[in-house]
């Protein structure tokens, strides 16, 4: 975000609250060392590093939710005991996810949009994160959301990794995210980074009680492609059944939350409802 989307309309679109106050560079950091990518599969179409375009904003307007018509995610193929890409095409239920968290920056800036909005989402944290920063994982769960299992330390390609790695990966990560929440919570869904998965993963998943959960919308928000570019792809490709993948961790999610500012509530106002997978 590159400070080309009018305060006002921004403003506008937080209904005045101005959650987000700032488009300059954030100073997250990740682990000391720098952004990591997110969780786009690879070859998907968007290109990472595309910088908004001087033109105003525009948000186009929300494909109409039709309950009981929720066209396939485009690429992927929903297969018994494999990952799970769309929410059961009932109703007008769409979810939120939001990856690679929990930031000190950005997990609280969030919060307060998605609190604004009275939307619930599903938060796949890193395990270490969660370890580091025990205080965010509470008021994540304080805030109606549900907390996912994103492995401990977020593996470049977690499909290529053998049994006992990938145990210790989410072993590890429910048991950080258990320790961080208290109350005798534990995940009951494992995102793959960068949505890899093999039979290797899903047999973890199995074994842990683990349900694989994908995603169907993918804006490519951590490779901070614009806030245009995060609105369209998700006011496009967003039907009844859409999980929606975004981030709140790994980098500067500054266009992330902008993005979402614009989006949430035109997907409320078109009638769509946030569920929980
Ligand atoms: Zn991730």
């Amino acid at each position: 975000m590159t400070g080309r989307v009018s305060r006002r309309a921004l403003l506008f679109a937080l209904g005045g609250v101005g959650l987000v106050t700032g488009c300059g560079d954030g100073h997250a950091t990740w682990h000391g060392a720098g952004d990591i990518p997110g969780d786009s599969r690879p070859g998907d179409a968007a290109s990472a590093g595309v910088t908004d375009s001087a033109s105003p904003l525009v948000v186009p307007p929300a494909n109409p939710p039709q309950p009981g018509v929720c066209p396939a995610p485009p690429g992927v193929e929903q297969k018994p005991g494999g990952p799970q890409y769309s929410l059961p095409c009932r109703g007008t239920d769409i979810a939120l996810t939001v990856d690679d968290g929990p930031d000190p920056t950005y997990t609280p800036k969030m919060l307060a949009l998605l609190a604004q909005q009275g939307i619930r989402a599903t938060f796949c944290m890193i395990g270490r994160s969660a370890a580091a920063h025990p205080d965010l994982v509470k008021r994540v769960l304080d805030g109606g959301h549900h907390i996912a299992n994103h492995t401990f330390s977020h593996p470049m390609n977690i499909a290529k990794m053998p049994a006992g790695a990938v145990h210790t990966e989410m072993a590890r990560a429910t048991d950080a995210i258990a320790k961080a929440a208290g109350g005798g919570y534990r995940p009951r869904l494992f995102r793959s980074p960068g949505g890899a998965w093999s039979s290797t993963v899903l047999g973890q998943c199995s074994a842990l009680g683990l349900h694989p959960l994908d995603w169907s919308v993918d804006p490519r928000d951590w490779s901070r492609p614009g806030v245009q570019h995060i609105v369209t792809t998700i006011m496009k490709q967003t039907h009844p059944g859409s999980i929606i993948l975004e981030h709140d961790g790994g980098g500067n999610r500054e266009q992330t939350l902008t993005a979402l500012g614009f989006v949430l509530p035109k997907l409320r106002e078109a009638g769509y409802t946030f569920a929980q997978p």
